[in-house]
């Protein structure tokens, strides 16, 4: 298992995390200063300030993405939401592209409309099958311009809204289906939040493997959970066993970043200084 102690080289910072204290130029700016070297942002927070200043701000600090948030949210009601949907995928890869991202991570969508409370039908399969129909396009045109899909499994709570792929192993099912040579440019995105609790987590760690294991997101999470989407934990404040999974994942050939991801009403409270400072102390010595 790698040793995080010395410095936090590996650590990335989902810009998602100080999201309310600043914007992603300042986020960048800020992670310069500490030294924090690579980051994942949001479509929204880069559209804020323009991609091609994201872009050379990027450069300048010397810092990496360790992914791009997010694709995905393919269900639709209609012909001509499903169509919109792979469009918007592919601005997504695009995008990412640009930024020099190592893959697109997808949030693949559930029932559409369901996120707004009027969900449009209710036949959960349906929504998968179109997942599933929606990954394979978006996939032809991501292998098209060499830029990796990584499907993240959400916690079955957000199975109407968010995601109808609830599990690794759900995820990696579907990535064996619709890239059986393993080519490098389908996998997944490990995100503690959603997976720490399924009994088959270290087996389907291990099943992944070096090829699928493209993302690995921290964070903890608290008991008692006030909020379902915004109330997640800093490493190290909840009931997550985070090195024994980060230690499957590396016995498993995962090589890249840890990325703090933590959607947190309390955190956003806080001095986004304050925050950063924590998430690098946590980084080493909780992660
Ligand atoms: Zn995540």
């Amino acid at each position: 298992m790698r040793d995080l102690s010395a410095n936090h080289d590996l650590m990335s910072l989902n810009t998602a995390t100080v999201r309310k204290q600043w914007r992603l130029d300042q986020i960048i700016d800020e992670c310069a200063r500490r030294n924090i070297r690579a980051i994942s942002p949001w479509r929204d927070q880069v559209a804020a300030v323009g991609l091609d200043v994201v872009a050379r701000r990027l450069r300048e600090a010397g810092i990496r993405l360790s992914g791009y948030c997010r694709g995905g949210f393919f269900p639709a009601a209609d012909a001509s939401g499903l169509a919109a949907a792979l469009q918007d995928n592919r601005v997504a890869i695009d995008e990412a592209k640009t930024l020099g991202a190592p893959c697109v991570v997808l949030v693949v969508g559930s029932l559409p409309g369901a996120l707004q409370g009027r969900p449009a039908y209710t036949d959960l399969n349906r929504a998968r099958h179109e997942v599933h129909d929606g990954i394979a396009a978006t996939l032809e045109y991501a292998r098209s311009v060499q830029m990796p899909l990584a499907i993240e499994p959400l916690h079955p709570m957000q199975a109407a809204e968010r995601a109808c792929i609830n599990t690794l192993e759900q995820a990696l099912d579907l990535c064996d289906e619709l890239d059986p040579a393993q080519s490098g440019m389908l996998g997944v995105a490990v995100d503690i939040y959603h997976v720490w609790w399924d009994p088959k987590l270290y087996a389907q760690i291990r099943r992944a493997g070096k090829k699928r294991l493209l993302a690995y997101h921290v964070c903890d999470w608290l008991t008692p959970t006030a909020d379902l989407l915004n109330d997640r934990g800093m490493m190290g404040d909840g009931v997550v066993e985070l090195k024994p999974i980060r230690n499957q994942m590396e016995e498993s050939g995962y090589a890249g970043y840890c990325e703090v991801e933590i959607f947190s009403e309390h955190w956003w409270g806080l001095p986004g200084g304050a925050v950063l400072d924590t998430c690098v102390e946590r980084h080493k010595t909780v992660v």
